[in-house]
């Protein structure tokens, strides 16, 4: 059972994609206002981690509280109302719709019409580049850009906990420290993060608490602070050492 200092408590999460079992048996729990650094290597889960607690794909068992409520059978757009944001990796935007667009649809089911246009401001102060590239095409920004706009629309709906997934993927080291600088400032307004990212060394830095999968099972979790090299190197192994 989780305390007031808790977001989301997932307790034993079992995931299956048909025959194949992805996850065994995952507790993972989030503090409120508070990062987590979710590593692993290549496969070890993090994103069926990421889907499960999403409501993107079902768990085999398990349960999930968010925000005092068990979300476990909730369906996706019922867990994103309820406060769950989740950055997809590959971004999630519509390439062909416009900046101002790609926001609108993201903010749709937020209540009455003025309700949706403040929060869609929100984002734009957030980051005003997109205020400036607002009636660009999503897929004539730049990667950077792209990401701010992922990270906008997650955040136009107001949540309380950002799940993002590898946000830094395939960005040059520039954009890439933009990204880290804009889920700083997510920080700042409060919001707790589940952050899965390659950079092991920055995502450690920033992060409040880890935890590490292994093969579908949680290695180790703890303090940030407390993921010492030499338990890097045993998860992590080559990763640990190349992903500054
Ligand atoms: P990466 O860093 O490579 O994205 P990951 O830690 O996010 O890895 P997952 O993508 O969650 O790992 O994959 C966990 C396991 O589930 C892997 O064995 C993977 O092959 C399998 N898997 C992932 N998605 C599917 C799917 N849609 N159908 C079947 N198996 C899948």
């Amino acid at each position: 059972m989780s305390d007031s200092n808790t977001l989301l408590q997932a307790e034993d999460l079992d995931v299956r994609y048909g025959a194949s079992r992805a996850l065994f048996g995952v507790s993972v729990a989030v503090r409120t206002g508070k990062i987590v650094a979710l590593l692993g290597p290549n496969g070890a889960g993090k994103s069926t981690l990421a889907r499960a607690l999403s409501g993107l794909v079902p768990l085999t068992s398990g349960s999930i509280e968010f925000d005092g409520q068990d979300i476990s059978k909730m369906p996706a757009y019922r867990r994103h109302q309820a406060g769950l944001s989740y950055i997809p990796e590959g971004r999630g935007i519509f390439p062909g719709l416009s900046v101002i667009d790609n926001l609108r649809i993201a903010v749709r089911h937020a209540g009455s019409r003025a309700e949706r246009e403040a929060a869609i401001r929100r984002a734009l102060e957030l980051f005003p580049i997109l205020g400036r590239r607002q009636h660009q095409r999503a897929g004539s920004l730049s990667g950077g850009e792209q990401q701010m706009l992922s990270l906008g629309r997650a955040l136009a709906v107001g949540p309380k906990l950002l799940i993002a997934d590898e946000m830094s993927l395939g960005l040059a080291p520039l954009v890439v420290d933009l990204v880290f600088d804009s889920l700083e400032q997510v920080r700042q307004t409060g919001i707790s993060v589940l952050l899965i990212e390659q950079f092991v060394h920055r995502a450690l830095e920033m992060a409040d608490d880890c935890v590490i999968l292994s093969r579908g099972r949680v290695g180790w979790t703890g303090r940030a602070a407390e993921a010492g090299p030499e338990l890097l190197d045993r998860y992590l192994g080559e990763a640990a050492s190349s992903a500054v």
